[in-house]
């Protein structure tokens, strides 16, 4: 038998590249122009709204950068509370701590892995103030949008759309991260697209986004000195980088179809296994099925470790769920909002228990497919 290091290793979902990047990037080598804006920042800020369909964007270093601009576009500071989807990756929510505000974790429905109404509706009654709702499109599903924005209408309370993972993918005819006021997307290395890491703050609202180009230049106020009224961040792209992302940006949609046929692909395999169950899509939208994950029945003797074990000896990279914010000791004593009555578990907390990622790279092959397909299957 081959031991694992000899055999091919297949990634999570690593970054596929086309090499019409270079062509961009090029474009700024011979121009010069490699830092610090410039053209390739201002053309990527223009197709990424256009495509989106938000007025406007503000390119950035990371998606984390992005969601830490707009907490402080809406004036997020100490003693405000700020909600957020408690089944995420940290980066939705360490922003919120930068602003030494108070998150609270909102619990997730099941049936889109997202943020609950309900559980968003207690936190209201509890809470009635909060400075903003970060909602987040969990593995490129979209979230219960149509309830969410209702109930935060009532309240007044501004909505800042995680789509760091749901880029390309659209809730009634709309593509996700452009219904909040402010919406963020991520192209990290194992982003839908990537630019090697990088992000982008989109509005409606042109001032919003002028501030947020402000504000990640240092706040630099305008006048020949440096003097700065306002506490500013290094969080701007540098036009290199804006080069790869206008590159990556022709295959968004290649990129798409790839992933839901994984994702299909996956479910077709499994169909015959009750035990297992794939994430779930939302039917009033279109997932862009990022990651493609599972969850596996309490009563089967299977268990996501040892899915993932047995992934591992072939060298197959598998992930668990996100671990629930509301569940991480750098969180611990932040309040959390659970979907079902006292005496549940967590729909979060069930989803982590059962669930895992499984590997979702575009350049996967049939043969990496089968040998993946096969691998679980021999488990059950
Ligand atoms: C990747 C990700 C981010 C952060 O994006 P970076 O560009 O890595 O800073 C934020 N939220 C979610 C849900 C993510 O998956």
């Amino acid at each position: 038998m081959m031991n694992k290091q000899t055999k091919k290793k297949i990634y999570l979902s690593s970054p596929t590249m086309h090499g019409h990047e270079q062509k961009f990037v090029q474009e700024a080598f011979a121009s010069n122009w490699v830092a610090p804006l410039g053209p390739n920042v201002d053309y990527f800020e223009k197709e990424l709204a256009a495509y989106v369909g938000s007025g406007y964007a503000a390119a950035l270093s990371s998606g984390t950068a992005a969601i830490h601009l707009a907490l402080r576009l809406l004036g997020t500071a100490q003693g405000d509370t700020v909600f957020v989807s408690s089944l995420t990756f940290s980066a939705s929510c360490n922003p919120i701590m930068y602003e030494k505000a108070t998150p609270v974790f909102i619990d997730s429905e099941p049936d889109t892995w997202n943020m609950s109404p309900e559980a968003l509706k207690k936190a209201f009654e509890k809470y009635p103030r909060p400075k903003a709702v970060i909602v987040v499109h969990l593995y490129g599903t979209p979230a219960k949008l149509t309830e969410i924005l209702a109930i935060c209408e009532e309240y007044q309370v501004p909505v800042i759309e995680d789509a760091a993972e749901s880029l390309s993918a659209t809730y009634r005819g709309k593509l996700t991260g452009s219904f909040g006021k402010l919406g963020v997307f991520s192209f990290n290395g194992n982003k839908i697209i990537t630019t090697s890491g990088g992000g982008m703050l989109v509005s409606d609202e042109e001032e919003y986004i002028t501030k947020a180009r402000f504000l990640s230049t240092q706040a630099r106020d305008p006048a020949r000195h440096y003097q700065h009224s306002q506490l500013g961040y290094n969080y701007r792209m540098s036009n290199i980088v804006a080069g790869i992302g206008r590159g990556q940006l022709l295959y968004l949609e290649e990129h798409k179809q790839k992933k839901q046929a994984l994702y299909r692909q996956y479910q077709d395999a499994f169909a015959d296994i009750p035990a297992i169950t794939m994430n779930p899509l939302n039917r009033d939208g279109e997932a862009n099925n990022w990651l493609s994950c599972i969850t596996i029945d309490k009563e089967s003797p299977v268990t996501p470790d040892m899915v993932m074990d047995a992934l591992d000896a072939e060298n197959i990279e598998a992930r668990p769920i996100w671990k629930p914010m509301h569940r991480q000791p750098v969180f611990a004593g932040y309040d959390f909002i659970p979907h079902h009555n006292e005496g549940n578990i967590a729909v979060s907390e069930d989803i982590f228990a059962r669930g895992l990622c499984l590997p979702s790279d575009i350049k996967n092959t049939e043969e990496d497919m089968e040998l993946i397909i096969s691998t679980i299957r021999s488990l059950f």
